[in-house]
């Protein structure tokens, strides 16, 4: 126990709960519209007033099911408001509400849902194939819900007794009083992705939900506000989209949901047609929307700003987005175990009068910690290096929506006195900015110095030429590694290797420069469309270096 002062505070002892954001949005900002296009092909919208009704519905019904305080409960969902609903109705009854990458293997999604021991699962209509390929593997679900009206599932499943969502709902009274309890109890369960291993789960609570909300709504942050239209584009599978079911609905912000259709085409007319503010994603997502209104000439009426994490945000890609489709960019950096957003990338008051490219340049770091995440970097022997904007170490982070351990005790102690390692290794400028140089197992080890590989990556991305570039290390008798760059060529584009190894002279120091190149026609994506090295260190382990 931590000491207390003999001097006690004397503000009320209110639980921080996922369901008092419910209460709060409907009461204060009950008007205000969710849209959703939805699995079924249509455009469905309502009001955060009928997302309260609906999910008190829910929590009913769930209780009909018999799911107690912490039970789990997943979902197999694109954003839309049937996944906000469970977000609310799962975790504001006590039970965990658990997502579920629809983009892993079936086998990885029976060991996810058989190690969480859920008990009922949620899933869109469209994911039944993959649904009735799991169910044979799962040994505790004991309801299968399809997120839709009777009239959407097809009858023979071979999954016996599959419940519509709706006629739960439709069943179900919408009195319900949100129960009070502990608020460090579990809200909600995400997998990492477990590209070595199997995947952990990272257990948050409805505390540290609440707190990262509160943070990451904040004006140095997503900068959420009650005149915004929000799109998520990052998906309430993998790490409840960043908290914005949380912080839009804390800060009255009207929602659009994407469902499945997230190409070029679809996300304009939805940006277009809703009057979206407000985006944020991955950046294999934003190369698709940049190219389709860049292709088309047509231009944003009303998108003006967006976060871009998940892996480092190209600066070609953040000038197309700045300077050529006015929309503001904030670069921002977390993982599953952050809950997830550690950093954002904000200009200071000092630096508005600088020029653009500085200010460019400083933005294209991952940013500042928000309150409520210490970060520090240490060298390979644990010691602290100087916030000095050179020295690069692996970062760790501490704070309360960080985690302290895996769900179940998964790979056992994971801290380092109190810290958490987040495999990155990024540097610390004086004002603040960490900027990421790699992920510690992407470095590359050239002669006992580390070569960035995403520097490399963004050095070819910038070239007219490339769409997408991945620097991996190739094994080298002399340096031990030694950097190849895998390169997607734009589309009608030409491009020798000569040519681009030319493109880094004066750019980086010499020996930072790739061996070699070799031109792909796609790179291997995981389920969370991050660009998977370690498939193309496999790939090409045995390549000869040409030089
Ligand atoms: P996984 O990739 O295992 O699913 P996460 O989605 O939690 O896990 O990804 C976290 C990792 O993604 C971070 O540790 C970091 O390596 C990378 N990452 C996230 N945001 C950024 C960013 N803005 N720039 C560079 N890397 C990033």
């Amino acid at each position: 126990m931590l000491p207390m002062s003999p001097v006690v505070g004397r503000m009320m002892e209110v639980p921080l709960l996922v369901s008092n954001i419910l209460a709060f949005a409907e009461r204060n900002f009950g008007a205000v519209e969710i849209v959703s296009r939805r699995v079924e092909g249509d455009v469905h919208r309502y009001t955060y007033r009928e997302l309260g009704g609906r999910t008190r519905r829910l929590a009913n019904a769930l209780g009909g099911l018999g799911i107690a305080m912490g039970d789990r409960v997943a979902t197999l969902a694109w954003n839309g408001y049937r996944h906000l609903e469970a977000y609310y109705g799962v975790s504001g009854s006590g039970a965990v509400l658990h997502t579920v990458n629809p983009r892993l293997h079936a086998e990885q999604i029976a060991y996810i849902l058989n190690h969480a021991e859920d008990k009922v699962l949620l899933f869109d209509a469209c994911f039944l194939p993959l649904v009735e390929a799991v169910a044979p593997l799962c040994t505790t679900v004991e309801h299968w819900v399809v997120l839709a009206g009777r009239e959407h599932i097809p009858a023979g499943s071979s999954i016996p007794n599959l419940l519509s969502y709706e006629e739960l709902l439709a069943a179900a009274s919408d009195q319900y009083e949100w129960p009070q309890f502990d608020e460090r109890s579990a809200a909600s369960l995400c997998y990492t992705s477990g590209t070595t291993g199997n995947p952990k789960g990272a257990l948050y609570s409805h505390r540290s939900t609440i707190l990262h909300a509160y943070a990451s709504a904040l004006p140095n942050a997503l900068n959420v506000s009650a005149t915004d239209t929000v799109l998520p584009v990052v998906p309430m599978f993998h790490v409840n989209a960043w908290g914005i079911p949380y912080s839009g609905l804390l800060s009255g912000a009207k929602l659009v949901f994407p469902g499945p259709q997230l190409d070029g085409k679809s996300l304009y007319e939805l940006f277009e047609a809703e009057g979206v503010t407000f985006s944020a994603g991955v950046p294999t997502v934003w190369l698709g929307l940049i190219n389709y209104v860049l292709q088309n000439g047509v231009k944003f009426s009303t998108f003006r700003r967006t976060v871009i994490g998940g892996s480092a945000c190209p600066p070609a890609m953040m000038a197309a987005l700045i300077d050529k489709l006015g929309v503001e960019v904030c670069h921002a950096w977390g993982m599953t175990e952050m809950s997830p957003v550690g950093t954002t990338g904000v200009l200071m008051a000092k630096h508005l009068q600088l020029p653009p490219q500085e200010q460019r340049a400083i933005l294209q770091k991952q940013g500042h910690a928000l309150f409520g995440c210490d970060m520090k970097i240490v060298d390979d022997l644990g010691e602290e290096l100087p916030w000095d904007g050179a020295s690069a170490g692996h970062l760790l982070v501490r704070g309360p929506w960080i985690i302290s351990s895996y769900f179940k005790q998964e790979g056992g102690e994971v801290l380092e006195d109190g810290w958490f390692p987040t495999g990155d290794v990024a540097t610390i400028d004086p004002d603040g900015y960490m900027q990421i140089t790699d992920r510690s197992k992407d470095v590359i080890k050239s002669g006992g110095e580390w070569i960035g590989s995403i520097d490399l990556e963004n050095i070819a991305m910038a070239h007219p030429a490339v769409l997408q570039a991945a620097c991996i290390g190739i094994a080298h008798p002399k340096w031990d590694e030694r950097p190849l760059l895998v390169v997607v060529k734009r589309p009608g584009m030409d491009l020798s290797k000569d040519e681009l190894l030319r493109w880094f002279e004066g750019k980086v120091a010499k020996f930072w420069i790739p061996d070699d190149v070799v031109f792909t026609d796609a790179l291997p994506t995981g389920a969370t469309g991050k660009i998977q090295k370690n498939r193309l260190r496999e790939q090409f382990h045995s390549h000869a270096l040409s030089s």
